[in-house]
């Protein structure tokens, strides 16, 4: 300890709070452990700062507009204007809320709050520096500690950002005008989230992505659907192109990227958003003075109940591997919380669901047809076209399908993938299936209210059985 230095003593001292470490710190403060979260930034983390809630605001905010300009067949008439500054004063409003919301939810459950930079010093002791100059540092001894530190933007080589030519996600959530020419690298979640949203905005967007399609890992008639509405927004996908280098024009700059068969290609833009992958934050916290180890990707190795090398140390979200996502990150951060506290918890979800917000939104959980059937399965499957849905008609939203996988002989629930408005709600249904071991009967056997985009899944379902209502069965 460094002369000066105030020590103090946690049963739990939680590093970062986004959503893995405020869940796992409020869940172990209900379990009357002794509670300390250290956060460097702002409370919320990735997630609700810079991430999942500003672009799913900016997202609403972007599809109100779209839906008001196209909405005179319906005998609306409008001509909304976009105020990105207005827009981005609104979001912040959102963030603001929820980040203050989070700060009283962890007083209120009793856990102590620093607010710094912490760093292991052995394996019992961390040394937080407190934020703003000055404010000097403490030393926290733990019996147990959870590291959720979260992940940070990859930078590509010769692309650092700098928040004005090449914005990384934070800055392409903040900006106050809406960029006449906005150039997206990589069409990936966040790529394709805010090419949505720029294109809704106003601007002429280009997408250039190294592989050949959008959203690689997700099915290719699933992206079919999100691709052929991105394209009528007039998004420009350039497939095949990887980023290499670029240059700074007079008003703008230019990327060069380059293609496999050689023929690279210029794209002029006012900014270019960089999307090209995340990757997890441990040199914050000199996690080798606490004895814990990396794999080869830099994710903090962990066993099935969210321990590291260390037994008492805990790592969780996004540092702790793929996939990269706040729900999955809180689900952990329980897992932890209770493991610490002697309760027989486990790593051991069924499925974990995805969703991307594009439009319309794509959710996923379980698996596929074809993972089915490598996983030694024979599988069956049912699907529902949204043309078909009543409800998505009156919406006028009838683009996509709802597809659902199931084992032929016992048709328990395996999988669901789901494009189609309120995707991302829709997927909710099928991972409580999947959690409760539900077969296809006990789907089809809900009562589903109508008119409902939710009787997609139910008809689906139905689909699998030959029974679906309102689709011919095949
Ligand atoms: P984080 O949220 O990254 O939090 C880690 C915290 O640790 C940070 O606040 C950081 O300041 C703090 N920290 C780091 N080192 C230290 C230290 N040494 N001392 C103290 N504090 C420290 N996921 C979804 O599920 N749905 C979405 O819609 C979605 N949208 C996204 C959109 C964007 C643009 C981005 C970038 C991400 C999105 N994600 C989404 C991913 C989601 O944000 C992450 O999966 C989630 O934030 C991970 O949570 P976490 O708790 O692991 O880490
Ligand atoms: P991503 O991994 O989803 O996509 C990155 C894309 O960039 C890939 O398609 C890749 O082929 C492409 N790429 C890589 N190098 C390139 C180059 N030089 N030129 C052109 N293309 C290139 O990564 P992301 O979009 O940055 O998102 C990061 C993570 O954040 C996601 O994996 C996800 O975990 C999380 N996220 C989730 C949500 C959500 O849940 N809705 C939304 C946003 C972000």
């Amino acid at each position: 300890m460094v002369v000066g230095d105030i020590a103090t003593g946690t049963d739990v001292l939680v590093v970062g709070a986004g959503p893995g470490g405020y869940t796992a710190a409020i869940r172990a403060a209900q379990l009357d452990l002794d509670v300390t979260l250290v956060e460097k930034d702002a409370y919320g983390g990735a997630c609700l700062n810079h991430g999942c809630i500003p672009s799913k605001a900016l997202i609403s905010a972007t599809d109100r507009a779209q839906q008001a300009r196209e909405g005179e067949h319906m005998g609306v008439h409008a001509d909304p204007a976009i105020d990105m500054a207005g827009m981005v004063a609104w979001k912040d409003e959102v963030v603001d809320q929820l980040t203050s919301g989070v700060e009283k939810l962890c007083k209120g459950n009793g856990v102590n709050l620093i607010e710094g930079t912490a760093e292991f010093a052995d394996e019992h002791t961390a040394r937080i520096a407190h934020s703003g100059e000055g404010q000097g540092a403490e030393s926290v001894e733990f019996e147990h500690a959870i590291i959720a530190t979260g992940s940070r933007p990859i930078e590509l080589p010769g692309f650092e950002f700098d928040g004005e030519r090449i914005l990384s996600s934070r800055e392409a959530l903040a900006m106050d005008r809406v960029p006449d020419r906005f150039l997206v690298v990589g069409a990936g979640y966040i790529g394709m989230e805010l090419a949505t949203v720029y294109a809704k905005a106003g601007s002429d967007v280009t997408v250039v992505e190294a592989l050949d399609g959008a959203l690689p890992g997700y099915e290719a008639d699933v992206t079919r659907v999100v691709r052929k509405r991105a394209e009528e927004l007039g998004i420009d996908f350039q497939f095949g192109q990887k980023a290499a280098e670029w240059t700074e024009t007079d008003d703008g700059l230019t990327v060069v990227t380059e293609s496999e068969d050689g023929t690279d290609a210029e794209f002029d833009a006012d900014a270019a958003l960089v999307a090209v992958g995340r990757r997890p934050v441990t040199d914050t916290l000199a996690i080798e003075d606490a004895g814990i180890e990396t794999d080869e990707r830099g994710f903090i190795r962990t066993d099935d109940r969210a321990r590291t090398d260390q037994a008492h140390v805990f790592a969780i979200g996004d540092v702790a591997g793929e996939p990269m996502l706040a729900h999955k990150a809180m689900a952990e951060g329980h897992v932890a919380a209770e493991v610490i506290a002697g309760e027989p918890a486990a790593l051991d979800h069924q499925a974990i669901p995805a969703a991307v917000f594009t439009d319309p939104e794509i959710g996923t959980v379980g698996l596929t047809e074809s993972e089915a059937e490598a996983e030694g399965f024979e599988p069956v499957v049912g699907e529902f076209p949204l043309r078909a849905s009543g409800r998505a008609l009156t919406m006028d939203e009838t683009e996509g399908f709802v597809r659902i996988v199931a084992d032929a002989d016992s048709e328990f629930i395996l999988g669901a993938q789901i494009v189609a408005p309120e995707a991302s709600e829709l997927i909710a249904e099928v991972g409580l299936a999947i959690e409760m071991g539900a077969t296809l009967e006990d789907v089809i056997g809900t009562v589903h209210t109508h008119p409902t985009l939710a009787e997609a899944v139910m008809e689906a379902a139905a689909n699998a059985r030959g029974q679906a209502i309102h689709t011919l069965n095949r």
